[in-house]
């Protein structure tokens, strides 16, 4: 039982100075903190240095103090800045050795390109004693394991990503599932909800989280959604998936049309399914959201079954010529009204002869308020051949999360009309 549950813990160290410049983000850590954890190891640190020797070293010791895996990305190239191989010489006191087959594999990879080998990538043969080799079938560079006399494992690999992730699946993980044993497995699951603030969700819950230890449950809110994590720790990918989904039940239980969806699911495409499903057509006619819904829907592939039309009426004029809004409707409510985005929305609607007219009016700011009229200040209208729905809302942030919030608000009423039509 306890050798079932041992704990293995690794730490990831990223080399390479433009990281910390952020000229570079850091985009294999990310993989790798997956990859790690989907075969049961725990990630508790991870950090980033630059190209510098010492700072390097530090990292280093204080890894292999704390974690029985570090893994190292970047640094291991020909070039001076490659410095990863010489700080772990350093650490675990090894020497640098030339590899007479990495050398012949090195020279052979330059002459089948027909470029000379440089001198400096025979520093690429170089390897510490008592290092394996973790062979890069992408590029160049080689990776390395090696282990201290406390059995910490230290993997380098390079910085190319394709490289990495290649050598990772490869060879680092089924070395890493052997070398410990690890039966374990842990998976996320991300339901996304949207129409509940963070407080209110974690208020209908929060008594799951105090209750369950696996799967825990995280929540994460943006401006456009709140994110509920479930993540489960099991031995195997089934047992996790049937943690998760018994919690999963429940929360969908209590909050039921709120969640949109889940994974790399996204409002756009449960609408879009939704639509195709029931076989609607959709025109969409936006002011303050520029586009942004039309833009959003043709992100999901076979957009052309659902969507007809999308306007950017964002002048008066153009509202009243191409929408055919009352002039008298422009003047007497303004153009950020109730009055007006329905109009709009049957403006469209009519213009394009769908079943489904949406429409947005806003005012994204900075500027632009009237008494009255704050920025923020949204309406919605949906026309369906059931009859017109509208929204109005206030929504707090600059002008791209105005924006971002009025078009998820929009599908998400389109969302909920297109669920309770279902139902019917
Ligand atoms: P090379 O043999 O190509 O020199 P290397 O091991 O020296 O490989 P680096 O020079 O550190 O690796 O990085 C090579 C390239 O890989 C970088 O220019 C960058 O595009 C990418 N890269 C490096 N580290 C990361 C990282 N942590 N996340 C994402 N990309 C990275
Ligand atoms: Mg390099």
């Amino acid at each position: 039982m306890t050798e079932y549950f041992k704990q293995v813990s690794a730490e990831i160290v990223t080399v390479g100075t433009e990281l910390l410049l952020g000229h570079l983000i850091d985009t294999n850590s990310a993989y790798l903190g997956q990859k790690l954890a989907e075969i049961g190891i725990n990630v508790y640190f991870k950090s980033s240095v630059g190209d510098n020797d010492d700072r390097l070293l530090q990292v280093l010791k204080q890894a292999a103090d704390r974690a029985d895996i570090v893994v190292i990305t970047g640094g291991l190239g020909p070039t001076v800045d490659d410095i990863t191989k010489n700080a772990v010489v350093k650490l675990l006191n090894r020497k640098l050795i030339l590899n007479e087959r990495i050398l012949e594999k090195l020279r052979a990879f330059f002459s089948a390109r027909n470029i000379t080998m440089a001198q400096n990538n025979v520093s690429q043969a170089l390897v510490p004693s008592g290092a394996v080799i973790i062979e890069n079938n992408n590029g160049t560079a080689p990776g390395l394991r090696l282990q201290n006399e406390n059995g910490k494992v230290f993997i380098l690999m390079p910085g190319v990503p394709r490289e990495m992730k290649l050598m990772t699946e490869e060879s680092v993980l089924p070395f890493l599932k052997e070398t410990f044993r690890l039966e374990e497995t842990i998976r996320s699951r991300t339901l996304k909800c949207f129409g509940l603030g963070e407080s209110t969700v974690d208020e209908k819950i929060n008594d799951l989280f105090t209750h369950s230890t696996n799967p825990t449950i995280a929540l994460l809110a943006s401006h456009t959604e709140v994110m509920i994590r479930l993540t489960s720790k099991a031995k195997s990918v089934e047992a996790a998936a049937e943690a998760i989904g018994r919690v999963e039940t429940e929360i969908l239980r209590r909050l039921g049309e709120n969640i949109f969806a889940a994974d790399e699911g996204s409002m756009e495409r449960t609408v879009a399914g939704l639509l195709t499903a029931a076989k609607l057509q959709l025109s969409v006619a936006e002011s303050c959201t520029g586009g942004l819904i039309a833009n959003k829907l043709t992100d999901i592939p076979g957009a052309s079954k659902f969507l007809k039309l999308g306007i950017v009426c964002y002048s008066n004029d153009s509202k009243e010529e191409l929408l055919k809004v009352p002039a008298t409707a422009l003047t007497k409510y303004g153009a950020v009204s109730s009055q007006v985005a329905e109009e709009m929305a049957l403006g469209v609607k009519k213009l394009s002869g769908t079943a489904l007219g949406l429409a947005v009016t806003g005012i994204a700011g900075p500027g632009g308020e009237t008494a009255g009229k704050p920025v923020g200040l949204v309406y919605i209208a949906l026309s369906t051949p059931a009859g017109m729905q509208f929204k109005e809302c206030r929504f707090n942030g600059d002008r791209v999360k105005i924006k971002e919030q009025s078009a998820q608000t929009a599908l998400d009423m389109l969302r909920r009309y297109l669920l309770a039509s279902q139902t019917r």
